[in-house]
């Protein structure tokens, strides 16, 4: 059973995928479907697909918050290629995935640009969803539990309390992600409540009772009433999942059905 402060959340991360029109009408069905739903859905369109979708919510109506997959931790400047804080905040853009598992393993993000993002990215009043996770490797090798322990301490040092109010984790095994592969619930289960056990260690019970962990690694209609359901997993960061209407609604709807019924 979740905790009533921890109100479930539904995120789709859209990653490099879909045109302007195809986000725009995905955006619009999502938030249709998400209209009501007693669980909080996001989503994270491409940064150059942000500034429609928001608008033709906004056009709608509709309310689902629209972030952006990464964020410099620079103001302004020389940083070419990049997208600051401000340049989201100014579209209306407040919310922000970092250190997802593709920009630590395949752009060479390390722990401490995770930490100097996600540091910025809640210093400008963002809500900032927080990945970690562990390779193959680091599973095999037994180490899930000390390298989520890692990513945690690395990223959140020097956060304030009044800003973990505004972080959600997203604990993500890097094999599950894109693969077809998922954690098993009960494995899930293990890793979300040793996060929090690090949340508690570093902020107290009360703040690790009520941070967000969302689950990410195919998740997908099918298994998502099972890991949802486990008491430490607080929603998901859907991939793949989440660039199909039916599919990611369907998630939604797992997560409600269970919120009801808690
Ligand atoms: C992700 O990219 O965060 C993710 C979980 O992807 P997928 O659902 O496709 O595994």
């Amino acid at each position: 059973m979740h905790p009533a402060q921890r109100r479930p959340l539904i995120a789709g991360n859209w990653k490099m995928n879909l045109t302007r029109d195809g986000a725009v009408a995905l955006a619009r069905s999502v938030a249709r479907h998400a209209a009501g739903a007693c669980v909080d859905v996001a989503i994270f369109p491409a940064f150059v697909h942000i500034d429609a979708v928001l608008s033709a919510l906004r056009t709608d109506g509709t309310e689902v918050p629209v972030g952006a997959q990464d964020c410099s931790d620079a103001p302004n400047g020389a940083f070419t290629g990049e997208v600051s804080l401000g340049m989201l905040k100014d579209i209306g853009c407040h919310w922000v995935l970092t250190g997802h598992s593709e920009r630590r393993h395949v752009i060479g993000e390390t722990d401490d640009i995770v930490a100097s993002k996600t540091a910025a990215a809640l210093g400008a009043g963002m809500t900032c969803v927080l990945c970690i996770g562990e390779t193959l490797d680091q599973r095999e090798g037994g180490e899930t539990d000390a390298v989520n322990e890692r990513q945690l301490r690395a990223a959140l040092g020097g956060i304030s309390p009044a800003d973990m109010l505004k972080l959600v984790i997203a604990y993500e095994p890097v094999w599950a992600i894109g693969t077809g592969r998922t954690a098993t619930p009960d494995d899930a289960q293990l890793a979300h409540a040793a996060v929090r056990h690090v949340l508690q260690d570093l902020f107290g019970a009360e703040m690790a009772h009520r941070t967000r962990i969302l689950y990410g690694g195919s998740l997908k209609a099918a298994n998502a009433p099972d890991l949802l359901a486990k008491p430490d997993i607080d929603g998901g960061l859907v991939g793949g999942a989440s660039l199909e209407a039916g599919e990611f609604g369907a998630i939604i709807d797992a997560a409600a059905a269970l919120a009801v019924s808690a």
